[in-house]
């Protein structure tokens, strides 16, 4: 059995330590590896190496670092087949989607390499007589990134191409249920010529996040997670005198009026609620049919159902399995009670009959229709596929129904009315927004993030707002007067002229 390594000072390491944990191919239920947990001594080497390796990695030279970046860059695009199938491997996910997750990542690589023009600062010559002013920002120094199982790929490159590119030294805990892709990035990092330590990654639980929260070194930290977690990262990293953005859990709705096209509406439906088998931040869970659009929706969304391919990832297929047996489990656990709890079950994915190996962790599509706010399957993120219909009579109901979830990270509207979706964009409280698209994850020069409790912290991932996370500013004011043409005393406060 091998055992998945930290990835410190350039090279792999086992740690001291002796706990573990598992790693499984959801699509076979077998362990392929265990993973090495960093205790007190690997957290200290981690963090001890990065800052070490940011001393020089600040000094080089923007354009130089703008170029190793771009060499990742090329290396990602050329490889990202491998980087796809141990995604798939760990994770479950079907390939074409693994290999979307990497193309999104990239799209932060490109992002960065645009660093040079990213970090230019202002100037304001002759804001007094004679007195300039300009300003600039500058890296952090160690920055900790702490990933959820969901995308272990796409969510750490979020953050790390800006902050490297920005000057920073990077230590990224992956979640422990599908470590390997960080370290074969940690490798390809080294391949495109980034100095040792610069990248780090550390794997383990939440002695490894405590110890990134906690350590006066780390200087901001980065996280994507549950709810919950979210919430103890902040609080724990912000008492610590930390930066932090804190990603959360979600609940995204998609609202449907009666002018929609239904058949549109459905494929966004189904494509957004069983992708990845539901296990998006940005997935659909909840659809709100208004109106009189319902029965109709409902009867669409099952006939696109029954023909997708539920299997191994590997294979050709359409959703994959859970990502581990205890999540496969909790999920129909919410599907027991939805059903307890009086929604009507139009699909039942417990009795999903799998392309894969006996004890892959399958679970298929599962529609609930007039499920009503106070049902679990409603209130709690379950993260799996699971759709829920609410029927909604209006449009302010179905406004209303969104605006006070708990959640706000994501929601879409479909309609052929644009003033119904200028109305919607403007007065729901949500981060990021769909018209008639039902996954709007923002393009890499916009930024990721939503809000209530799926965001803790006020900046949002990548764009402009990743570049001013991890960068802090300074503004210079400069005056050359010729000898002997300034000074004398002046103990008024300075004013301009
Ligand atoms: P999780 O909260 O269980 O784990 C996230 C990270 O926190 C992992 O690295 C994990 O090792 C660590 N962790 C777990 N328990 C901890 C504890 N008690 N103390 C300290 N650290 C701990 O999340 P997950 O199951 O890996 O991922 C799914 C969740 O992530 C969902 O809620 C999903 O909505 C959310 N997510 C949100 C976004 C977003 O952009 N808002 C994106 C992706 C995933």
């Amino acid at each position: 059995m091998t055992t998945i390594a930290h990835w410190i000072d350039g090279t792999t390491h086992l740690g001291t330590g002796s706990r573990v944990g598992d790693v499984t191919n959801p699509a076979t239920g077998l362990v392929t590896a265990q993973v090495a947990f960093a205790g007190p001594a690997e957290i200290e080497a981690a963090v001890g190496s990065a800052k070490k390796a940011s001393i020089d990695w600040t000094r080089t030279s923007v354009s130089a670092r703008a170029q190793v970046v771009f060499r990742f860059r090329e290396l990602l695009n050329s490889r990202k087949e491998e980087l796809a199938a141990i995604i798939t491997a760990e994770h479950g996910k079907v390939l074409s989607d693994a290999l979307g997750e990497v193309a999104r990542g990239q799209e932060v690589v490109e992002f960065a390499c645009g660093i040079p023009h990213l970090l230019k600062g202002g100037n304001s010559p002759q804001v007094s007589t004679g007195v300039d002013v300009h300003s600039l920002r500058q890296p952090l120094g160690v920055v900790g990134i702490i990933s959820p199982f969901n995308f272990p790929a796409m969510v750490p490159m979020w953050f790390f191409p800006i902050a490297i590119a920005a000057g920073n030294a990077v230590v990224l805990k992956p979640s422990e249920k599908d470590p390997s892709a960080a370290i074969w990035m940690a490798r390809l990092w080294q391949e495109a010529g980034l100095p040792d330590g610069v990248f780090t990654v550390l794997q383990g639980d939440k002695v490894a996040v405590d110890g990134l929260l906690d350590h006066p070194d780390v200087a901001s930290i980065s996280f994507v997670g549950s709810t919950p977690i979210a919430e103890y990262v902040y609080q724990r990293a912000s008492r610590a005198g930390k930066r932090v953005q804190a990603l959360g859990g979600a609940k995204n709705h998609m609202v449907v009026l009666p002018d929609a096209d239904l058949d549109l509406a459905a494929d966004a439906a189904v494509s957004a609620g069983y992708g990845s088998a539901g296990e998006r931040c940005m997935a659909i869970s909840v659809v709100v049919a208004v109106g009189d659009t319902g029965d109709a929706l409902v009867q669409k969304i099952v006939e696109r159902t029954a023909t997708l391919k539920i299997g191994d990832g590997a294979l050709d297929t359409d959703m994959g399995p859970l990502v581990t047996r205890a999540h496969r489990d909790k999920v129909a656990s919410y599907v027991d009670a939805g059903a307890a709890e009086g929604a009507t079950l139009v699909i039942d994915g417990r009795e999903v009959d799998a392309d894969g190996a006996a004890d892959g962790f399958w679970l298929g599509p599962t529609l609930f229709d007039h499920v009503t706010p106070t049902m679990s399957v409603y209130t709690d993120e379950i993260f799996g596929p699971v759709l829920s219909v609410v029927r909604a009579g209006t449009y302010q109901e179905a406004l209303d129904l969104v605006n006070a979830n708990r959640y706000g990270n994501g929601t879409a509207i479909f309609t052929s009315n644009g003033g119904a979706a200028r109305a919607f964009e403007t007065d729901v409280q949500v981060g990021m927004i769909g018209v008639n698209v039902p996954i709007p994850v923002p393009m890499a020069y916009y930024s990721f993030g939503g809000w209530k409790s799926s965001l803790f912290g006020d900046t949002h991932a990548h764009g402009t707002e990743g570049v001013h996370f991890f960068t802090r500013g300074k503004v210079v004011t400069t005056r050359w007067p010729d000898p002997g043409t300034a000074g004398g005393l002046e103990l008024a406060f300075p004013k301009n002229h």
